[in-house]
């Protein structure tokens, strides 16, 4: 017996419509481009966003007709993200730090047919166009700029394209599982792999990224996303503030902690997502300007491993809830987030504050489980490491478009993390696969190690290889870049582990480095590291 209830496609339009109709005074908050502040609502974007779809229909594309941008975060960009999706077209956001061979690829990889650009990347890409013959049109993301036709004469402005639609557009209507938007992996090794989201996907994502267990909006919080929109959609937070009628704060291009920390205390902003690398620089000026951050309550972190003494200053110092999250762009990216659970309240407060610091357990809806070299299950006991497999429905099923099998693994995504996980399904990622150290037989987690060594004082930032070792296959050497005017001992660094863990797993040598490479979502590339570093043992 069927059940009689109505039926109706999870679509990303009835999110910008219900924002649109039950938050339409909600502000939106935009530093351009150009740094000046522009105060926008959800009513706004949802009739420009509707003006935008029929803009794009009228130029002749045909449904799932790929429409890129390269963009920082800010209104026009989210009006953008509702606008191509809900009109049956497919969100295709760039990463702007790609190499330019890179972004060449991913165009034509994509066939994208519209790219909408800020001033930002005109010359970029005025250099490259000649190059990406699929493009129909270029649209600066502005008003009408003179000077802006200089570099590319047959630019459009959106602006002037979103008032080629009509006023009283209706959404199209379709199945759900159509895909909604893309976005291409790093790439770290070998071309940038491209992940096609649905409607339904991202739907279901946005419901569980809103739960109070995993990020929790409402619609009394203020929102910084300074993850950007090309990092795997802002981690979804763009379709979920919608979907709760939330306050969105869009930082443009300042992504530095000075101009974060103003923002922040500007705009009253109470929850910030983003790597941890830019909450360095924001508590950075924080300490300098004497700013307490009196607005904020909650920033979740994720991208890469949360150092704890990062979680301890944000709560110590500032009063700040760090909730730290994981996942990837596979997974639309939302796997884990840690929250606690009701009986943790029993424990001591040094004991609550520990559970804090791993990567969380999954929401509803996304399961996680760890295999060993056979693929044999192994137990959730907090002690058993392995590969790190996930499903759940907003898991990728397969990349776009693939140049070889990416098969899953039994019906199961292999995230290429090495994880272990307890009775409560709280995860710990112990590494990447490819950078976990094995040292005659056991393996080390690198990660551990730079939890460890970032919280000294001396250190600005830290990375922990694999070393080639003539008698243990590799051991551990930590590769620090110093903090400003300090000048720590290789031996007191070394000295800085001793009862963290056991001794074994200390690295065996520090090489001082000025900066970490790191990749275009800010990932330190541990392969050059190892390029660079990984024979020093050798003699
Ligand atoms: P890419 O796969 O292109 O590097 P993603 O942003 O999708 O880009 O990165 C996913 C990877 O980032 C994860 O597989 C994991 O290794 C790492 N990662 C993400 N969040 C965390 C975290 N909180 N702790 C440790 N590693 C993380």
């Amino acid at each position: 017996m069927l059940g009689q209830m109505m039926q109706g496609h999870l679509l990303i339009s009835t999110l910008i419509d219900h924002a649109g109709t039950y938050h339409g005074a909600t502000e939106i908050t935009s530093v351009e481009t150009n740094g000046t502040v522009t105060r926008s609502n959800w009513g706004e974007v949802h009739h420009n966003s509707k003006k935008l779809a029929s803009a794009l229909t009228k130029m002749g594309l045909a449904p799932s007709a790929r429409c890129a941008t390269i963009a920082w975060n800010n209104r026009r960009h989210l009006e953008i993200y509702f606008g191509v999706s809900g009109g049956q077209f497919v969100c295709h956001t760039i990463n702007p730090r790609l190499f330019p061979e890179q972004l060449v690829y991913i165009v034509n990889h994509a066939e994208d047919e519209v790219i909408f650009i800020d001033a930002t990347f005109l010359p970029l890409v005025a250099a490259l166009k000649d190059k990406m013959p699929t493009l129909k049109a270029i649209v600066l993301m502005g008003a009408r700029d003179e000077a802006a036709l200089e570099s590319i004469p047959e630019l459009q402005f959106y602006d002037e394209l979103i008032e080629t639609g009509d006023d009283d557009n209706t959404w199209p209507d379709f199945d759900e599982n159509t895909a909604s938007s893309l976005c291409y992996t790093s790439g770290t090794t070998g071309n940038p792999k491209g992940v096609l989201f649905s409607h339904r996907s991202t739907m279901l994502h946005s419901f569980a990224a809103a739960l109070p267990d995993c990020i929790g909006f409402s619609a009394r919080d203020i929102i910084l996303p300074v993850v950007p929109m090309f990092h795997v959609n802002a981690w979804g937070t763009p379709y979920a503030a919608a979907m709760v009628g939330a306050q969105l704060v869009m930082p443009g291009p300042g992504l530095d902690g000075s101009s974060l920390l103003k923002l922040i205390d500007a705009e009253k902003v109470n929850i910030a997502l983003g790597v941890p690398t830019i909450w360095q620089g924001l508590l950075m000026a924080a300490k300098e300007t004497g700013s307490t951050l009196e607005s904020l309550q909650r920033t979740v972190v994720g991208g890469s491993a949360c150092p704890p003494s990062m979680i301890d200053t944000f709560r110590d110092d500032y009063n700040v809830d760090l909730v730290h999250a994981w996942g990837m762009t596979e997974m639309s990216p939302l796997g884990t987030s840690n929250q606690p659970l009701a009986k943790h309240a029993k424990l001591s407060v040094e004991a609550q504050n520990k559970l804090r610091e791993n990567q969380g357990r999954p929401p509803y809806g996304m399961q996680l489980k760890i295999v060993d070299d056979a693929g044999n299950e192994l137990p959730n006991d907090d002690t058993a490491q392995g590969d790190l497999l996930v499903r759940g429905p907003w898991v990728m099923s397969g990349y776009f478009r693939p140049e070889k099998d990416d098969g899953l693994r039994d019906g199961w995504f292999d995230t290429g993390d090495v994880a272990r996980i307890d009775e409560d399904g709280y995860m710990t990622i112990c590494d990447r696969s490819k950078d976990i150290i094995k040292s005659g037989g056991e393996w080390i987690s690198s990660v551990e190690l730079e939890n460890i060594a970032v919280a000294h004082p001396d250190l600005l930032e830290a990375a922990v290889i694999g070393a080639a070792h003539p008698k243990w296959d590799e051991r551990p050497i930590l590769v620090a870049v110093k903090a400003i005017g300090a000048d720590p001992k290789p031996e007191d660094l070394i000295a800085f582990f001793d009862g963290k863990i056991a001794s074994w797993q200390k690295p065996d040598m520090v090489v001082f480095t000025d900066t970490l490479p790191r990749n275009a979502t800010g990932k330190v590339l541990k392969r050059n590291l190892r390029e660079e570093f990984g024979q020093v043992l050798m003699g």
